[in-house]
C-alpha cells in the first residue's frame, strides 16, 4: 500500500552523470549556471550547460529516474535555449519526492579552454545556491583532454551522494507525515 513507500529504501544512493557539448562561436559559454568569458559557447540542447546537465543526470540516476534526454527531449523546441537550471530543479524535486536529500557532489570538467581555475569559486558558489549545499560539499576540478582529440568539446563527469531525509532514515515514514523540504 502507498504508506509503505519508504520501507526498506537504501539509506544512501550514489548517482553518476556524464555529458559533452561542442564549442560553437557566437553563443555565451555557460558552465555550472554562470557565464564565463570566452569567444565560444556550448551548442546543442538548451543553453548547453554541460556541468548542470551532468549533475541533473547524476541526481536522476541516483533514484533510477528517466534521464535528462527522456524528460526534456532535445527534439522538443520548448527546450531550445532553455536555462538548464529548470532541468536541475526538476531533478532535485524528484530526489525529494523519492525521500532523499543531496549530501555532496563531486565533478570533473574536461576541456582545453578556458581555464576553469579562475572561475571555480564563482561556479561552486552558484552551485551551492542551486543545490542547497555548502561549497565544501561541492568538488570541482578541471583537466585538459591530453591525447583525447576533444579540444573542441567540453565534457563533465559528476557523482552525487544522496541520503535519506532527516527523520526518515531507519524507519518508514508514518502515513500522512510529510517532510517540509
Ligand atoms: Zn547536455
Amino acid at each position: 500500500m502507498p504508506t509503505t513507500k519508504n520501507q526498506g529504501q537504501p539509506a544512501n544512493r550514489i548517482g553518476y552523470g556524464w555529458d559533452s557539448h561542442e564549442f560553437k562561436r557566437g553563443i555565451p559559454l555557460k558552465i555550472g549556471g554562470i557565464i564565463l568569458p570566452h569567444p565560444k559557447g556550448l551548442g546543442g540542447h538548451s543553453d548547453g550547460d554541460v556541468l548542470l546537465h551532468a549533475i541533473t543526470d547524476a541526481l536522476l540516476g541516483a533514484i533510477a529516474a528517466p534521464d535528462i534526454g527522456s524528460l526534456f527531449p532535445p527534439s522538443d523546441a520548448k527546450w531550445k535555449g532553455a536555462d538548464s537550471v529548470v532541468f536541475l530543479r526538476e531533478a532535485l524535486k524528484r530526489v525529494r519526492a523519492a525521500g532523499y536529500r543531496l549530501v555532496n557532489v563531486d565533478s570533473t570538467l574536461v576541456l582545453a579552454a578556458p581555464k576553469i581555475g579562475p572561475h571555480a569559486t564563482a561556479i561552486r558558489t552558484r552551485l551551492s545556491e542551486l543545490l542547497g549545499l555548502t561549497p565544501d560539499c561541492i568538488g570541482l576540478r578541471a583537466k585538459t583532454p591530453k591525447g583525447m582529440w576533444t579540444d573542441n568539446a567540453a565534457i563533465a563527469h559528476v557523482v552525487v551522494l544522496l541520503g535519506t531525509k532527516a527523520g526518515s532514515s531507519a524507519t518508514p515514514a508514518k502515513s500522512g507525515v510529510k517532510n517540509p523540504e
